[in-house]
Parts: structure tokens; sequence; C-alpha cells
């Protein structure tokens, strides 16, 4: 299907420089925030709007990257004199778990999204991780309800902002979080029981990820459950952002198809999903994306439909 505006993708979130310690290695200035990993990822797929943040001290590459990977940015805010969202995190030894030793708001503090007119009438957004406060303010600013609404949050949200985060879920079809986050907002140790109860917060559709063990969507149907796997990967450099990349080509996928979360749909999403977190991994940043080439997506897209299939 070719692209059409109906394709399009909004998506507003954390724009950041990341300070990321790995067992390995460091990297102190690297490009991350949710909003940039999921337009990286979700840019080779359908046509992204990006809204977010920046201070004078985001580099203008990382603006070319997004640009190259046909990010359109006009909805990306420079503040003068400002500085950007800054986040410290240090992974375990398991590369799965990590601690946040440092969060920044910087230009995040004051920030009130302003959507270009031309983003009003997007058919598909994603809500990346933020303030919940701010996904509601971009909610409020839409000129009509979009086809498909996705939303990300994470523990620190649930745990300071949940009225706000209650109230962005009443207006969502679709929310993703990992295991921990789907307990914490559920109350709930299984994550059948959690589903339920998630849903019955708002989302038709709950996607649970669950790092190197994949992903699980929860469908619209209570029957309607997938599992997908992370592709094994040899040397995984650094995880973050592999949950906002996920998200990107699950959206990436739904926007591109148009036609809604049919079970068909849904499921291909979960696979190009686990694609796009694959190459995110393999990498800092986002360095894995950057000049991707189609070729390799759709190979390794067909690698996972191979691993997840029974000969006949
Ligand atoms: P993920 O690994 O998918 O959870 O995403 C990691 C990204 O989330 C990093 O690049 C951070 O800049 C960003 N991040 C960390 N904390 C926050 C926060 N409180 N609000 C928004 N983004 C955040």
């Amino acid at each position: 299907m070719s692209n059409t505006s109906s394709n399009n993708l909004l998506v507003v979130g954390s724009v950041a420089i990341d300070w990321i310690i790995t067992p390995a290695a460091e990297r102190q200035e690297s490009v991350g925030g949710s909003a940039t990993y999921f337009s990286m990822a979700a840019g080779g797929l359908a046509p992204v709007q990006l809204v977010g943040v920046v201070g004078e001290d985001f580099p203008r590459e990382a603006v070319r990257d997004l640009e190259d990977r046909g990010v359109d940015v006009d909805g990306l805010e420079t503040i003068a004199g400002g500085l950007t969202f800054r986040w410290k995190g240090r992974y375990h030894e398991n590369m799965n778990d990590r601690d946040t030793l440092e969060t920044q708001l910087n230009c995040f503090e004051h920030f009130s999204p302003k959507l270009p007119e031309k983003y009003k009438q997007t058919d598909h957004l994603f809500l990346a991780n933020i303030q919940p406060s701010l996904q509601l303010e971009v909610l409020a600013q839409m000129g009509r309800r979009p086809m498909v609404v996705g939303l990300d949050t994470m523990n620190l949200w649930i745990d300071i902002a949940r009225d706000d985060l209650l109230n962005v879920l009443k207006q969502v079809d679709i929310l993703m979080i990992n295991e921990e986050e789907a307990r914490q907002l559920s109350g709930e140790d299984n994550l059948f029981d959690a589903a339920r109860s998630v849903r019955a917060l708002g989302p038709s559709t709950l996607i649970i990820k669950r790092g190197e063990y994949g992903a699980m969507l929860f469908g619209p149907n209570e029957d309607d459950i997938f599992s997908v796997p992370a592709l094994p990967i040899a040397q995984v450099a650094d995880p973050t952002g592999a949950g906002d990349c996920f998200a990107g080509g699950f959206m990436g996928y739904i926007a591109k198809q148009g036609s809604g979360l049919t079970t068909v749909n849904l499921r291909n999403a979960m696979l190009w999903g686990s694609v796009m977190a694959s190459f995110c991994v393999e990498g800092f940043s986002y360095d894995q994306l950057r000049g991707i080439e189609e070729s390799a997506v759709a190979g390794r897209f067909e690698r996972l439909v191979r691993m997840c299939e029974i000969p006949r």
C-alpha cells in the first residue's frame, strides 16, 4: 500500500540526551528519548510527524538523522538558551534490568506542546513516554479523534501522576507497557488478570513488553492473545529505546496499513515491533537504524516469521 496522508503517524514524547552505562561500555552524550527512538523505528514504514522539545545543546546531526528517516520535525521546538531533557541510566549484568541514576527535565519542565495545524487531522497518534499531562494536552489539540491512539508510560507516572494517566487511558486504543508496569498499574500479579483489569480502564488492546523474552498482545477480544519472541541477538550493546522502537515498528505498520486494529494487522504489527527493537539493541543510541536498508529490515522480518513457523 502506498503512503497517503491517511497513513500519517503523529508522535509526542521525550527527545533526550542520555548517559548510558552498560557492564561493557559507556556513552555520555547518547541521543535518546522515547519520541526519537519511536520515530527512527517507524520512519521507514509510515510518514512520521514528531512533537517534542529540545534545548540548544541538542545536536543538529540528530535532527538530520530524523529527517533522513522521513520524519517531519516541524513540531520539534527548540528553546533558545534552554537545555535538552537528560537521563542517565546504568544496566545490570543481565542487560535487562537498569537503574535510573539521574533525570533532568530541563526544557520539559515548562513545555506545552503546540501541534502544527497540519498534524491535527492525523489518523494515527502515539503518545510516547512523557508526563501524562502533556499527553492529555496533545489529545485535546487534535481536530478529531484519530482512528488509532497508542500510549506508553512508565512506573514513575503510574506512581506520581496516576489521575492524569487514568484520564489518558480512557482515550486510547492500545497501551504498551512492560510486565512490571502492568502489575503496578493493575495491582494484579497474573498477566491475564492484569490485562483484564487494564482493559477496563479504557484501552481495548494491551501489549506487554517483556524485554529479551519478547512481547504479548491481549487483543480486543478476551481470547485474542498473541505472543512474539524477541529476535536472538548475539551481542546486545545497549537496550535503551528497545520498547520505543518496538512501539515504532508496531504503530508504523498499523499506520502503513491504514485499516485499523484488525487481528491480522495487530499480529503483523507485533512482528514489526520485534524486528525494529532487535536493530535498536545492537548499538548505542539509534546507531543501527541510521541509514538502514529496507532489505535488511525485510530480511529480518522473514527470519522472525520462520522462527515462529511450524513446518507442515
Ligand atoms: P526505553 O528503554 O524504551 O524505556 O526508553 C528509554 C528512553 O526513555 C531514554 O532514551 C530516555 O531518554 C527516556 N526517558 C527516561 N526517563 C524518562 C521520563 N521520565 N520521561 C520521558 N522519557 C524518559
